[in-house]
């Protein structure tokens, strides 16, 4: 019988588990507690402190009232309950009001995968059989698009994925005028590491498409991890088979599949194969489907039976090897999927087969990307405490900073890329709280504006507000505080770190009763505070005024004595001069004989830029190096080609192109680098010679990774910092076989002091197509107009375009458009043939996007780009670590993603359609 069946008989220790379900039950603290199995099994709409065990299951659920604030509970009509509906769905509760309604499950083990379900029953509770359509998100990432389109139909979601903290959010948003969204249950099961390695971690997911039992009976299988396997309906020429005995899995395999679904099996008649297949809507075939497929030879063949089979999908052998089904052990085909409008596997038998082929389950998932991090943990903790304590309603559900359209009222949050967003700025002004400042406020640790004004606040400000080291303005005015400022936080608005606001507060009296001039005495000694404090702020913003304009005197003296923020002709002048050149060099002098001689008279270039030829040379131990030459008909001057040594000579790091030495004889002058066998990057990805093998995503990865690192080098590590200024595929040199990358030519490098600009006024600067929009308002680099820059060299590295394509189009223009409308695939690199990561593409897409954001202020830093490299990468080899393990799937199909077709996903896992046919032999 299916799930919905009524109870079966139990075996002795099904039954044994059940009376501790029970003693559990009885047991469960405000209905919060997990089970022994760490399950979480919420009855959503069900009573305050209901607490049952599932006659069917026998596992315990309770009430959800302490995992949600809002909603309405409703009952199913009676002529959709019977005997085989589980209890769990004879109650709902349904979200009329709010954009985003939102479940907390917790207790839950960090780092865990989880598989979670939720479940809906309309079953007509409205009277108006309203149906609906709306979003369903885990965390702050889409899940679904729930499509609740029949009242008596039961529809499932349920996703597999590695929840990062100790609570999970689940949140369901309405579509306007597309019905009110509703919940019937909601179910969380830890899964062991082993299970399902393709969810390796909180960035990728994957929801159930269909889980399908391929058994002649309809029996709900005992499964330790609560999936639930679809029975199929028998199609015709479908041959039934199975066995009682118990079937095996091996240690280590990544499905346990129960015993109960393997023994049942489908065959067909002889000259068929199995077949099944599904649709993929046409917006759908970015989606990448994870396929299993499971088998197990029930029957004990003799010697001259063989049963093997070779699976097809679309036609092409999707499976290299046949396979044969070992017996009474099972065993897995699994492989992802993608790009097709319909996808038809076959399972023939081998032409040395005498017995037709078999499955005995399969399962299918739609691969979900779940990037978009949550809000710190800490800082949810702690407004969650916050909002418990002071019983704050607002719209205070789900993640408080994302997605952003549905950020708490009076948060507001740091999106850093380098880490999950936090909490900045609480403003709590006129929220009617009462009672005392909790100590949690401490834990909000990048706090930098609270905002408690206008409250019924009492007792004493707490101390411990002076430990939010990032706090920069407090805001206490309009409260009934009694006693006196704490001594830190007065200290450090007395310092200035911290804009204090204490005034209008009528303190509570401390006795209750005195009164000397007829004010309670609270009041006045809080008058007295607010009248010290208020002389001590304008004391303090005096002397801060004095000591920054001291500060900035100073410093300024010091900068211009400042040899390494001095131009390189020494003089004060801004403006470069080609005269009067005296330089200092650490690095090796090389005479232009010993020019001539390192190259053998010149006779090699190896490439041609704006100071003139570099050449090919050995030293005397045969190490290989470019001599950079400067030519006489350079427009560039020879103070600006040495200026690349000057910083060179101290900038040294793994990613950046080492100088060996210079020259500076009479009229000669150069410039001796490491060489770099591999050449640009520019022309790696635009080659066009006949032997041109093209980069592969890892190696982009890995080349785009090492390029941010120098810079990032260059910008923070350097003393002072450079700004490169000409940052460009021409400019990132590889070297060996492992193509390790290298920022060059610092020709154009400048020095800031990080302590008194973050940018430095130029003259004309950089290559076209890559210079920072902001220069041509500004005339003036950042940091952030490298970061620009890289954001460029990232397009051409997805896409192997120039940054200005034919017809003038800029390459940010052409990939934005795209991009806007998740059509990520037109802009990919063709010369990549699909071999990538999808997952990966759009990260390192949507990076760049940011680094070139029309205000430098909303790029990331080098350090944050570095990070999201480092991510793509990891996620990129992860996705070919489990490739590499599939046992047999050869499809070499990657993830993808797509927002819309993922909401377009199956609620229910109808969508797979079966059908046995002729086989195609
Ligand atoms: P510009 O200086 O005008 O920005 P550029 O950066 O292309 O142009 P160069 O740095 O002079 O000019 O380099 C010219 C070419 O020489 C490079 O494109 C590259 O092919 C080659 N080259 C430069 N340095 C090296 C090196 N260290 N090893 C190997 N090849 C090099």
């Amino acid at each position: 019988m299916s799930r919905h069946g009524s109870v079966p008989v139990r075996t002795a220790v099904w039954s044994l588990v059940s009376i501790y379900y029970f003693a559990h039950v009885a047991l469960l603290a405000r209905g919060q507690a997990p089970d022994i199995r760490g399950f979480i099994s919420i009855d959503c709409g069900s009573p305050p402190s209901t607490t049952y065990v599932d006659a069917l299951t026998g596992i315990p659920y309770v009430s959800d009232a302490e995992f949600v604030d809002t909603g309405v509970s409703h009952n199913v009509s009676a002529e959709y309950i019977d005997a085989s509906l589980p209890r769990q769905y004879y109650d709902l509760r349904s979200f009329p009001a709010g954009a985003r309604n939102c479940y907390t499950a917790r207790p839950l083990t960090p780092g865990t995968k989880y598989l979670v379900r939720a479940t809906f029953l309309h079953g007509n509770y409205d009277g108006l059989a309203g149906l609906a359509v709306f979003d369903l998100y885990l965390g702050v990432n889409l899940w679904q698009t729930v499509n609740v389109s029949s009242v008596s139909s039961v529809f499932r979601a349920e996703i597999i994925s590695v929840v990062p903290d100790d609570y999970v959010h689940v949140c369901l948003v309405g579509k306007k005028g597309l019905g009110t969204p509703f919940i019937s249950a909601l179910e969380l099961r830890p899964l062991a590491d082993a299970l399902y390695p393709v969810v390796a971690n909180a960035s990728m997911s994957m929801a159930v498409h269909g889980r399908h039992n391929l058994g002649p009976d309809d029996e709900y299988p005992h499964d330790p991890h609560d999936r639930i396997w679809k029975v199929l309906a028998n199609p015709r020429s479908w041959v039934p088979t199975n066995t009682t005995a118990a079937i095996r899995y091996v240690v280590g395999d990544q499905f346990e599949v129960p015993s109960a679904v393997l023994q049942t099996a489908a065959t067909v008649d002889d000259g068929f194969s199995v077949q099944f297949y599904w649709d993929a809507a046409d917006s759908n075939r970015a989606l990448v489907y994870f396929v299993a497929l499971h088998f197990s030879e029930v029957r004990a063949l003799n010697s001259s039976e063989a049963r093997i089979c070779e699976i097809y999908l679309n036609n092409d052998l999707w499976l290299l090897k046949p396979i044969s089904p070992v017996y009474l052990y099972s065993s897995t085909v699994f492989g992802t999927v993608t790009g097709k409008t319909q996808y038809t596997y076959r399972i023939e038998p081998t032409g040395n087969s005498t017995l037709p082929p078999i499955l005995n389950a399969l399962e299918i998932f739609v691969m979900v990307p779940t990037a978009e991090r949550a809000t710190d943990g800490g800082d949810v903790n702690a407004i969650m405490a916050i909002k418990a304590k002071y019983r704050i309603k607002k719209n205070w559900m789900g993640d408080p900073c994302g997605p952003k359209q549905y950020l708490w009222d009076g948060v507001s949050c740091n999106y850093a890329i380098s880490g999950p967003p936090r909490i900045i700025s609480l403003n709590l002004s006129s929220t009617g709280l009462t009672g005392e400042i909790t100590s949690v406020f401490r834990n909000l640790t990048a706090l930098e504006n609270l905002d408690l004004s206008l409250n019924n606040l009492t007792g004493s400000i707490p101390e411990s507000l002076a430990l939010l080291s990032s706090l920069a303005a407090l805001d206490l005015t309009g409260n009934k505080f009694n006693g006196s400022v704490p001594e830190n936080l007065l200290k450090r608005s007395q310092e200035g770190s911290l804009t204090l606001r204490i005034e209008a507060n009528v303190g509570s009296n401390n006795n209750g009763s005195s009164e000397s001039d007829g004010q309670p005495q609270g009041t006045k000694r809080n008058r007295n505070t607010a009248v010290i404090v208020s002389v001590v702020v304008v004391v303090v913003i005096l002397v801060v005024v004095a000591v920054l304009i001291v500060t900035v005197c100073l410093c300024r003296r010091r900068t211009e004595n400042d040899p390494s923020v001095r131009p390189l002709n020494g003089s004060n002048s801004k403006e470069e001069n080609d005269d009067a050149v005296s330089l200092q060099f650490d690095t090796r002098q090389f005479t232009y004989k010993e020019l001539k001689t390192i190259t053998n008279s010149f006779e090699k270039s190896i490439g041609k830029g704006g100071f003139g030829v570099v050449y090919l040379g050995y030293l005397e131990d045969g190490t290989p190096v470019a001599v950079k030459t400067r030519s006489e008909s350079s427009s560039q001057g020879v103070n600006e080609f040495l200026g690349e040594a000057l910083h060179l000579i101290r900038v040294h790091h793994r990613n950046l192109v080492n100088l060996v030495g210079h020259c500076k004889d009479g009229q000669h002058s150069a410039l001796i680098y490491e060489y770099m066998s591999e050449g640009t990057l520019q022309e790696k990805l635009r080659e066009k010679s006949p032997d041109f093998v093209p980069l592969s995503w890892r190696q982009r990865l890995r080349i785009s990774l090492d390029s941010a690192q120098g810079l990032e080098y260059l910008h923070k590590a350097c003393k002072p910092p450079l700004i490169h200024r000409d940052v460009k595929t021409a400019n990132i040199l590889l070297n060996g076989s492992n193509l390790e990358a290298k920022i060059a030519d610092f020709g154009l490098s400048k020095a800031f002091n990080n302590d008194l600009q973050s940018h430095v006024s130029t003259r004309v600067v950089g290559t076209p197509g890559y210079l920072d929009p902001e220069y041509y308002t500004s005339f003036q680099l950042s940091e952030k107009s490298d970061v620009y820059s890289f954001g460029i060299v990232l397009l051409e590295v997805v896409t192997g375009q120039p940054p200005i394509l034919p017809e003038s189009v800029h390459i940010v223009q052409w990939a934005r458009q795209r991009l806007a409308k998740g059509d990520i695939e037109s802009v990919v690199d063709g010369n990549m043939q699909g071999r990538y990561d999808l997952n990966s593409v759009w990260k390192v897409a949507d990076l760049a996007l940011r680094c070139m954001e029309q205000a430098s202020s909303q790029r990331p830093a080098m350090a944050d780009v570095v990070v999201q490299l480092k991510e793509s990468l990891e996620l990129e080899e992860g996705c070919e670590k489990v490739q590499s393990s599939y046992a047999y799937a050869g499809s070499g199909d990657m993830y993808a993603e797509s927002g819309d077709a993922r909401s377009q996903s199956t609620n229910s896992g109808m969508a797979l359609d079966f059908v046995s046919g002729p086989a195609a032999r």
